[in-house]
């Protein structure tokens, strides 16, 4: 049977053999918590709520899924969160990476391009209780203007290659996460830091599979 604490224990497991990719061999104890506080039973399909302590991936409907725990974990890690920060997400999905985010920093916007999924989660997040998380239906590849520049940015869907418009939104020594590539298994999750001359700094940290962040004219 799986639990919250078996969750844990897999995805500490997980982080101990990546180090040597990641650069971190712990979580730091803010990404711990929010790990264990963020319930991920509330954010799969009735249907999956045996599986969502399972430190996998699951299919959430519209042809989307909810990441993974260790990749949740790592890439939260990876952004070094503080509790002034506003973070922007590229990909709601469910919500429930968005809810890991809002236990560490001050604000969080996250953007949808599926506007049901869009509408499920912004409901979802409110019903739980998060008050600093807000929802849009938007193409992440502009990023979101009006609230630039970001001190961190997540995006977990993947580009063929990273948003002009992402990079320019984050503030000077921010952090971002983003998977890229063409092919569902052979996308690089990089780190991109911006110092505070505004140089990009990017870092291939590990092989991943996202589903393909999509253009909105794809969409139409
Ligand atoms: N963050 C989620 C995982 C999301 S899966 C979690 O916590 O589990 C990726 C999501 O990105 C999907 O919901 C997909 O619809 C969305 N997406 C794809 N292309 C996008 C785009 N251009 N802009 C915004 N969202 C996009």
């Amino acid at each position: 049977m799986q639990t919250h604490q078996t969750m844990m224990e897999a995805i500490m497991a997980e982080v101990h053999a990546t180090a040597y990719a990641t650069g971190r061999g712990n979580l730091s104890p803010g990404v711990i918590k929010a790990m264990q506080q963020a319930p991920r039973h509330e954010f799969v399909p009735e249907n999956m709520r045996k599986l969502a302590y399972a430190n996998e991936p699951l299919p959430i409907g519209h042809g989307q899924t909810i990441s993974q725990p260790y990749i949740v974990a790592i890439m939260t890690e990876l952004l070094s969160l503080k509790d002034t920060d506003t973070v922007l997400e590229i990909g709601t999905g469910c919500g429930y990476q968005a809810a890991v985010l809002a236990c560490l920093a001050a604000q969080v916007y996250t953007l949808e391009v599926v506007e049901e999924l869009a509408a499920e989660a912004s409901a979802r997040l409110a019903r739980l209780g998060f008050d600093n998380i807000d929802v849009r239906v938007a193409d992440g590849h502009e990023g979101l203007p009006a609230h630039a520049p970001f001190d961190a940015i997540i995006v977990t869907a993947a580009p063929e290659a990273v948003p002009m418009a992402l990079t320019g939104q984050l503030k000077p020594g921010g952090r971002m996460v983003i998977p890229v590539g063409t092919y569902r298994y052979a996308q690089s999750l990089l780190l991109l830091e911006k110092d505070s001359a505004g140089d990009i700094h990017e870092r291939d940290v590990l092989p991943v599979a996202f589903v393909p962040m999509v253009s909105s004219l794809q969409r139409s």
